[in-house]
Formats: structure tokens, C-alpha cells, sequence
């Protein structure tokens, strides 16, 4: 019997890899335009490391593909990009329903509403975006129940804080006050584990004053917490200057994929 599906579940696989797919080689415009900008990408990143003498610790590449069709991001997986970001649920679910067979991770980095949380440990690898105790509680009960389901790893829980100056900044996140307690929360919960931090810099602004606070939130956290040594922060614009203060996650989109088309 177990065969039997086995044997069911391996023959979808199948079907779904030899799918018509651009081999290497073959005239796909798009995926030498995409090679060309992940080796541009690749190579500003290489310079940051070695700037930041981080050889031995190099960040990990996450391409944010929202926006992008599920096709470009089979194109980004035959280019060596294991990691993905996405941030609309029910955008991210429909992707990596189609892309199962190509094993991803899946990088949940957008704000999250707490009644998707049961979706979103469907197929996500990580959350970036852990910015209050609802919704920590919200992934964690929803964790419990997928992990009893399908046996899963534990869901890599990033807690976003904001670095604008002023209160509720505009680009989300929680307080740095309040990340003591969202840690305590998460590293408690049996499904989650405490990744570390992450932030977006704010509009308008250097961006290294406000990963070095970043990095600061990071040391204070580690203190508690000393698994929790992840900082997920820098985005095509300002990937140089995480780097240089200690990002262990990238998150680049555009200067990748190109403009993200409009919402219609
Ligand atoms: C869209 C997005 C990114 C990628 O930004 P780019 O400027 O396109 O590289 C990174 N992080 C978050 C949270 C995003 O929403």
C-alpha cells in the first residue's frame, strides 16, 4: 500500500520536472536576463564580503520574487537560488503549490494578519515578519497542529523591528522595547524557533545608521538568546551597508527580477 503511493507520489514528481522547461542553453531571453543580474547582484555582494572581511560567514541570498510569475522563479532555481521571498500569502501558497518539486525554502517577509498564519506554515520555511505576541501565538498553534500533520522542521521566526525614529514606523515592524518579550514568546514556543532580527531601513535616509542600531537589537538579543544570531535586513538598495553591519539574510528583489509590475 505504501508503495503503491510512493510510487504515485514519485510519478507526479516526475510529471512535474519534465514539464516544458528552458534547459540551459536553450533560447530563454529571460533567463539570461535573470543569470545576468544574479551574477551582477553576486558579485556586489562578494565585494561587501570582502570588504567586511565576512569571508567566513557570508550572508544568505534570499531573491524576493512577489509579483513575479511562479515561472521565473523555476528560472531562478535552475540558476542555483534555493531561497525565496514572498509577502502575500495566498500569492506565496499558489507558487510554491506549483514549485513543490523543486524543494525551495520559502521566506514569508511581508506583514502578516494572524488568521493566515495556518496557511503560511503550509509552506513556508521562514517568517521574517514576527512583529507582535498575537501573531507569534497565531504561528505557533498553527505550527503544532502542521508538525503533528506532516512531522515538519520548526518555522524560522525573524522578529521585525522597526528603525524609524518616530513610534509605528511606517515600514511595520515591533518596538525595539518590545522585542524582549516577543523573543521570550517564540524561543517558549515548541514549533518556532527564534532566528533573530529583522528590519527594513527607513525611506529616505542612510540606511547604516540604522543597521548599526540593527546590529545593536541583534547583540542585546544574542545576549538572551544565543542561537538567535540571524539579521535579515538589506534590499537592492542598500545590501552593501547590511552586509557591512552583520547581515546573515539578503533580501533582494528588483535589482534581480527587474520593476515589480503594478498592481492591476
Ligand atoms: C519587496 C521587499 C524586499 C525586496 O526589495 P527590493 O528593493 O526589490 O530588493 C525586501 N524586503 C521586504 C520586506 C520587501 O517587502
Amino acid at each position: 500500500m505504501n508503495d503503491q503511493v510512493n510510487g504515485q507520489v514519485n510519478d507526479q514528481v516526475n510529471d512535474h520536472v519534465t514539464e516544458p522547461e528552458p534547459a540551459t542553453g536553450q533560447a530563454d531571453p529571460r533567463l539570461e536576463q535573470l543569470r545576468g543580474r544574479l551574477a551582477a547582484v553576486r558579485r556586489r555582494i562578494d565585494g561587501a564580503v570582502a570588504a567586511a572581511g565576512r569571508q567566513e560567514r557570508p550572508p544568505r541570498l534570499i531573491v524576493v520574487t512577489k509579483f513575479h510569475p511562479a515561472e521565473d522563479v523555476r528560472r531562478l532555481a535552475l540558476l542555483g537560488i534555493t531561497d525565496v521571498g514572498e509577502n502575500r500569502d495566498q500569492e506565496a501558497a499558489e507558487k510554491a503549490a506549483a514549485l513543490g518539486a523543486l524543494g525551495l525554502h520559502w521566506h514569508f517577509i511581508g506583514q502578516l494578519q494572524s488568521n493566515k498564519a495556518k496557511s503560511v506554515v503550509k509552506y513556508a520555511h521562514a517568517v521574517h515578519s514576527v512583529d507582535r505576541l498575537q501573531l507569534a501565538g497565531a504561528l505557533a498553534k498553527a505550527m503544532a497542529a502542521e508538525q503533528e500533520r506532516t512531522g515538519r522542521a520548526p518555522l524560522e521566526c525573524f522578529i521585525q523591528v522597526s528603525l524609524d525614529d518616530d513610534a509605528g514606523g511606517r515600514r511595520g515592524g515591533a518596538l525595539p522595547s518590545d522585542v524582549p518579550a516577543l523573543a521570550e514568546q517564540l524561543a517558549g514556543s515548541a514549533g518556532l524557533r527564534l532566528a533573530g532580527v529583522m528590519a527594513v531601513a527607513p525611506f529616505g535616509s542612510d540606511p547604516a545608521p540604522a543597521f548599526e542600531k540593527l546590529a545593536a537589537l541583534s547583540a542585546r538579543l544574542t545576549a538572551d538568546h544565543p542561537g538567535a544570531t540571524g539579521i535579515s535586513a538589506g534590499m537592492s538598495q542598500d545590501l552593501e551597508q547590511a552586509i557591512r553591519f552583520g547581515a546573515t539574510h539578503l533580501r533582494i528583489g528588483s535589482d534581480i527580477l527587474g520593476p515589480r509590475p503594478a498592481l492591476g
